[in-house]
Formats: C-alpha cells, structure tokens, sequence
C-alpha cells in the first residue's frame, strides 16, 4: 500500500479536480503493475494499472483470482467521463482489492465496496489509512455540491441535473 501512495504522488498536479489515488497490482509478493490517476477523462488509477497488467503477456496465464490490488481510495461505482474502476475490477477478477480510505462522495461511500464484495472478491479496508488521509482527505468531497468532484465530473458545474430545481 506504502507503493500505492507513492503512485498516488505523482498524479498530482494533472489529475485534478480528481482526487490523487494510485494503485498497484501484487502476483506473488511481487509488484507487476502500478497507475495512478490520469487527467480528468484519462483513466483513473485501478483502471491505468489493469490495463498495464493485461498488457504483461507472461502474466495471462495466471489465475486472475491470485492478484491483489492495493488502491489508496475506494474504487469509483458509477461510469462518469471515465468507466466505473469497480466494474472494471470485477471483470478483470481479482481475487482481493485493499483499501486505504472509504470514499466520502455521496455517489460512492460505501458503494464501490460493496460491488465488489458481491461480486466475491475480498475485500479489506483501511490499511495505511493514517499515513494516507493526511495526502489525500484534502482532495475529497464530501457532497455534490463542492463543484470540483471526481465523481460529477461530467456535470458542468451549471447544469441541471436529474431531479433537481434549476437554481
Ligand atoms: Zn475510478
């Protein structure tokens, strides 16, 4: 995870107004892919290191079910400019994904999760949460309404959404 954050380094300035999540892929103890998030539209960071991992030829004859992923940030539940990371991870099939924090968006918050835990894949949460948060909290929002999110990302901040009274 401590790789994971490290990843997460480097997305910054690019990536924002998504948060800085990186991720790593762990086959045998041992790192075979990493990715961290894209600028906005590009891939996000379990996203980017899948698609590394599917590109290792050596590595498709694996189990999918023998690779974890390591991600700093719940993985994203919804398709915005960008696939849902969740829907990805589950087709890839990894057999266990840990992460760091739970994601505070309203749209995700436990959602990301629990789509993978019903898809069978164990799922542990909160590792190196004290050494991630300080990085990465000030990055997140907390409802939809803070204007810069990963996750209304294909909302112009103007418009009017579902449901809602033009303001
Ligand atoms: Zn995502």
């Amino acid at each position: 995870m401590r790789a994971a954050l490290r990843q997460s380094w480097l997305a910054l300035p690019a990536c924002r107004p998504n948060p800085p999540v990186g991720c790593v892929i762990v086959f045998r103890g041992k790192i075979v892919a990493s990715g961290f998030t894209g600028a906005p539209g590009m891939p996000h960071a379990e996203f980017a290191a899948l698609s590394k991992l599917e590109q290792q030829l050596p590595l498709r004859s694996a189990h999918p079910r023998e690779f974890t992923l390591y991600v700093t940030l719940e993985p994203c539940s919804f398709v915005g400019r960008t696939p849902a990371c969740a829907r990805k991870i589950i087709e890839h099939g990894v057999g266990r994904v840990v992460v760091g924090l739970i994601d505070p968006h309203p749209r995700n918050r436990g959602t990301g999760l629990d789509m993978l835990k019903a898809a069978g894949i164990e799922v542990e949460l909160g590792l190196l949460a004290d050494e991630i948060s300080p990085f990465l909290a000030p990055h997140l929002l907390h409802s939809e309404d803070d204007g810069h999110s990963h996750h209304n990302e294909t909302v112009p901040p103007n418009a009017v959404r579902d449901g809602q009274d033009p303001l």
